[in-house]
């Protein structure tokens, strides 16, 4: 078994990493930049070691200061978490040419993965049902408007090394093509030093269904079902339930076998999700693979029992998954909300600043995963997810009642947040309660929502 696990991420998912190893007695080293010094994730750590300063591409981005941190510590493995070098197949590589386990899987399933177009090229030999678009990369605009005459408007350009909704553009006519292509490029290479862009036919209200898999160095394969993601804002996931109930069960395992197919199309090993959409006759396409573990993953653990990050660092250890795909049950329904620093009656806007009174929701069926707490500052230089809530019940009923109940306990004072929103949401979306949502549907949703706030109701 790993014996010292360097993570490389900070906040609420650090925080889960280093309670997982905790559990399972192995030693830890937090890495923090100088923003985040006194933060209550590096406590939970054996120990902890600055990496550089508040910038993200001088600490947490900082490869050089994360290998030489693991290196002087005598870490055996890494945690990347999400986000940052989590999906850098350079890192990954590195990592292991340093004789140190990378708890995720290889380089070449990251890059293969983690590069869209390629993956999508790769689905559509292996079988696995993909969104009519480009055949890999689109070089001109000129080229977009062909394919898209033949495929048919409206349709999207996405940015091929993607991720967080950034570098998607949706165009409904030759006129616009222009302008969106020279945009998505843009916006691609200034979030992910790359400017490749792909494109797709824009499905009209599908839904986002994914799976969460897991597979051993054994060569064992297995899902833990599928999970519906689509409340989001701008493309950007905001609550997220599992299992994706909409579908039938046979539906579920359809896109369950899909998800598998892909992860052995790469060879891949650890924790892994396969993205879909689904279309209004419930026929689903995959649009993409996350090669780590997800923001989402506890609604999983909820329905399944299974702690994923412990299961990651098994695999990483070489052992073989300790449960076999007849052994996973699922149990109930469980929904996360991502609690962010930012006001939703202000676009959105990111609000840093600190917190004063903080009161965090408990009880029966509730998990509450974050690094915050009274006085904590909510800086500006990183994601402004700052909490995540989740419960799970019976079934979806029971636990939109409980989210509900969760939501009015939580109190937090000093900072704009994202609850009042969930909040109306669930207690106020006839459409929500009953499932009839999309992924456009928040969007479209999102002024009818916020109004009783607007006319000065306070939650
Ligand atoms: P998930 O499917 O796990 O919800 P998201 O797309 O929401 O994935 O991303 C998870 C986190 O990782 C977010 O905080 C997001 O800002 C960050 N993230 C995603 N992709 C990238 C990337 N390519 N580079 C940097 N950060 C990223
Ligand atoms: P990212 O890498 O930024 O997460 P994805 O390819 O996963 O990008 O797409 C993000 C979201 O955009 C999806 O969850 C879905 O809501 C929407 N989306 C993606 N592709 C399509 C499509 N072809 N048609 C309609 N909506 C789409
Ligand atoms: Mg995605």
């Amino acid at each position: 078994m790993l014996k010292r696990v360097l993570v490389a991420n900070r906040g609420e998912i650090a925080a889960r990493i280093l309670r997982a190893c905790r559990e399972m007695n192995i030693e830890t080293v937090a890495v923090f930049s100088e923003a985040d010094r006194d933060s209550f994730f590096t406590s939970l750590a054996t120990r902890s070691i600055c990496i550089g300063p508040a910038a993200a591409k001088d600490s947490y981005l900082n490869q050089n200061a994360i290998l030489s941190a693991a290196l002087y510590t005598h870490c055996d493995s890494i945690h990347p978490g999400y986000g940052f070098l989590s999906e850098n197949a350079e890192f990954a590589e590195r990592v292991a040419q340093a004789g140190i386990t990378f708890i995720g899987p290889s380089a070449h399933a990251i890059a293969t993965m983690g590069d869209k177009s390629t993956a999508i090229k790769l689905m559509r030999t292996s079988g696995v049902p993909v969104v009519p678009g480009s055949n890999g990369l689109v070089a001109t605009a000129e080229e977009a408007k062909a394919i898209a005459e033949e495929i048919g408007y409206p349709v999207l350009l996405k940015a091929t090394s993607g991720g967080g909704g950034r570098g998607i553009r949706k165009i409904s006519s030759p006129e616009e093509m222009e302008q969106a292509f020279v945009s998505s490029q843009a916006e691609a290479l200034a979030c992910f030093g790359q400017n490749g862009v792909y494109l797709e036919k824009l499905l009209l209200k599908p839904r986002h269904v994914e799976v969460q898999i897991l597979a051993d160095s054994h060569g064992s394969y297995v899902h833990l079902g599928t999970r519906d993601c689509s409340i989001q804002r701008n493309h950007q996931k905001l609550l997220e339930e599992a299992p994706a109930v909409f579908l039938s069960n046979e539906e579920q395992d359809r896109l369950a076998a899909d998800a598998l197919k892909a992860a052995r199309a790469v060879d891949y090993t650890n924790a892994g999700t396969v993205e879909f959409i689904v279309d209004e006759d419930n026929s689903h396409y995959f649009i993409e693979m996350n090669t780590r573990i997800q923001v989402e993953h506890p609604v999983t653990e909820k329905i399944t029992g299974i702690n994923i990050i412990r299961e990651q660092i098994r695999i990483a250890s070489g052992y073989p998954l300790s449960f076999s795909q007849d052994e996973v049950v699922f149990r109930g329904h469980a929904i996360e909300c991502r609690i962010n620093a930012e006001d939703p009656m202000n676009g959105f806007k990111p609000c840093p600043g600190a917190i004063e009174l903080l009161h965090l929701p408990s009880g029966f069926g509730v998990r509450v995963d974050t690094a915050i707490h009274p006085q904590y500052e909510v800086t500006p230089y990183y994601d402004s997810m700052i909490a995540k809530i989740i419960v799970s019940g019976r079934n979806r009923h029971e636990a939109i009642y409980r989210m509900r109940r969760a939501l009015e306990e939580t109190f937090i004072s000093g900072i704009k947040t994202t609850i009042p929103l969930h909040y109306m949401l669930l207690m106020y979306s006839p459409d929500f309660i009953s499932n009839q949502i999309d992924v456009s549907f928040l969007d479209s949703k999102l002024s009818d929502l916020l109004q009783p706030l607007d006319e000065g109701i306070e939650l």
